[in-house]
């Protein structure tokens, strides 16, 4: 059996890792490039045992069968599979029947690999960690591989420190160490080793969740998307009544529903096509006959609530229904993935996102939540290493960035993150740049004070006075600049700025230019004319809150607030 380009060089990716390092790494292949071929290739080459985990027995097997074709038969250990062989060179292990029986593992293993390893939670008692930890009292030296399509998980972020492009992905808690090699779909799809995916955008109807907020775990509220649905029967209606148009020509429909009742809705809907609902509370063996009818196309709808994001296989499937919110790029790619996969005669994968979630199936994953539903990845250069990062931001017609909204490069020179801010808070103390949202100065140590309690001392005293920004308009004023800033009521504060001199063009970018560019980093046009600013207005942020205080004539500014997160109102949270 011959390995495709890529598969062999993210075989030599790991060779070459673990030849200079004993970190752990990980391996990016999107869903369909043939990951148990790669592992299998892995278990051939290793001099050592290897182990092979997976979180279900789908994968257990079919890493097994791959195994066996590619060199000597490898043992299983699944409960599932009833088979508890653990003495083989090669292992393959469903991680719940292994992490029960510690003691059948007292063989040492030289390398483990994990598939779907983005399912590693960060829980020191989680079962793959407490499994880990045991191989590791076994053998200390284990070489720890890890394989995915999507190496992100929702509020961790990525799951690597740092990627062998050169950028950082969560240097303070990833599991994975160095991510050694990543393929994008792009190339796969056009080599012909994934099935196009056919994007419609005539809807007929649509959900709005744009209103709907995160928990801290970076789910959204499940309450506030129910009330949603609960209000939306008529486009459910229409939408379902779509689907079933559209599938005439289609053999296997997935449907991802946001909520169980939701999707007992759609099931009704659906009326007397051949169809099934699975959800997290469908037992073990009603899930396994209904995904083998599935795949056997005696049933053409399968109706899901997040059970068949990942480790489900049916490549016949030729149309990806989404009707629900999707928290990531991620995530959304896996519920595509379950649709790309090449079968007999088929030529594209139908895809509607009747969410509209935004997401494109070829974005990067950019490692935060996605900040609006206007928001596009964006390229943006940094000024202290040339590193072109990928940020969240908006552009206009042309293409052209009008904002981002990056706070720190991602750039990583061995190891080490750039220390170049986008956005940062100033400490008090030192002067040095933090994260916006920092609590204490990486530098001195000293609790950087919530900007609340700082105001609240400030208020108290008299002369002072804040600011709630609500409008920002540019004007030209016979010597240059005037910045007029607007609360609700209509109350105006005033900025003067000449534009005479070469210093008090320095005020003016120091002063007004820098702090409200939307695009910090990226070098502004030399500007010499008030008007040629005027017309750049939207180009501009306005400050969320002003901090005056009295002067014998009027008010002078203190200190301008933005990316104000905190109790006192401001416009954006009006
Ligand atoms: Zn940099
Ligand atoms: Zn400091």
């Amino acid at each position: 059996m011959q390995l495709r380009d890529y598969q062999q060089a993210s075989v030599n990716a790991a060779i070459e890792h673990f030849r200079r390092s004993s970190g752990s790494a990980v391996i990016v292949l999107p869903t369909g490039a043939g990951k148990s071929i790669v592992i299998a290739e892995l278990a051939k080459l290793a001099k050592g045992r290897v182990l092979v985990l997976t979180h279900v027995k789908e994968l257990v097997a079919q890493n097994a069968e791959k195994i066996n074709l590619l060199t000597e038969r490898a043992g299983i250990y699944s409960a599932g599979l009833n088979s508890k062989q653990t003495q083989h060179k090669t292992v393959v292990a469903s991680i719940q029947s292994a992490c029960r029986a510690l003691d059948s593992f007292n063989e040492p293993f030289s390398l483990v690999i994990i598939d779907e390893c983005h399912r590693i939670s960060d829980d020191k008692d989680s079962q793959y960690q407490a499994f880990l930890h045991h191989l590791r009292s076994i053998n200390p030296n284990i070489k720890v591989l890890g394989l995915t399509a999507t190496p992100y998980r929702l509020g961790q972020g990525f799951i690597f420190r740092h990627h062998y492009h050169g950028k950082v992905g969560n240097p303070d808690g990833a599991m994975f160490e160095q991510c050694i090699f990543e393929l994008p779909l792009r190339p796969l799809i056009k080599q012909g080793y994934l099935t196009p995916p056919k994007v419609f955008d005539a809807i007929e109807a649509q959900y709005n969740f744009t209103q709907v907020e995160r928990n801290s775990d970076g789910y959204f509220n499940q309450q506030q998307v129910s009330h949603i649905l609960n209000t939306s029967g008529r486009a459910t209606t229409a939408i379902v009544k779509q689907i079933k148009a559209l599938a005439t020509e289609r053999k296997g429909v997935i449907i991802f529903a946001a909520t169980v009742k939701h999707a007992q809705e759609i099931m009704k809907l659906l009326g007397d096509e051949t169809k099934a609902i699975v959800t997290a509370d469908t037992d073990n063996a009603s899930r396994d006959t209904l995904l083998i009818d599935f795949k056997a196309q005696k049933i053409k709808y399968l109706v899901n609530v997040s059970v068949l994001t990942t480790g489900f296989d049916a490549p016949h499937v030729d149309f990806i229904a989404i009707l629900r919110p999707t928290e990531s790029v991620s995530l959304y790619q896996q519920m595509v993935g379950r649709g790309l996969r090449l079968a007999p005669d088929k030529t594209d994968c139908l895809v509607i996102d009747y969410a509209a979630n935004g997401f494109s199936l070829f974005y990067p994953e950019i490692g935060r939540p996605k900040p609006d539903s206007q928001s596009v990845p964006v390229q943006v250069i940094c000024p202290a290493c040339d590193f072109a990062n990928t940020f969240w931001g908006k552009t206009d017609g042309d293409g052209d960035i009008i904002e981002h909204y990056g706070r720190r490069c991602q750039a990583s020179n061995d190891n080490q993150q750039c220390q170049y801010r986008f956005r940062a808070r100033i400490c008090p103390d030192c002067g040095a740049e933090n994260d916006i949202a920092a609590r204490q100065c990486h530098q001195c140590q000293s609790v950087l004070v919530d900007p609340d309690t700082h105001l609240k001392q400030i208020l108290k005293k008299q002369q002072h006075h804040l600011f709630k920004v609500h409008e920002m308009h540019l004007e030209v004023n016979p010597t240059g600049l005037t910045v007029r800033y607007l609360d609700i009521d209509g109350n105006d504060y005033c900025r003067r700025f000449s534009m005479q001199t070469p210093a008090q063009l320095r005020a003016l970018y120091a002063l007004f230019i820098y702090p409200h560019s939307r695009t910090p980093g990226i070098k502004p046009p030399r500007y010499q004319q008030a008007q040629q600013i005027v017309s750049d207005q939207h180009t501009f942020r306005a400050p969320d809150l002003l901090l005056l205080k009295k002067n014998k004539k009027g008010w002078d500014l203190q200190q301008s607030y933005f990316d104000y997160q905190g109790k006192y109102q401001t416009h954006s949270s009006l």
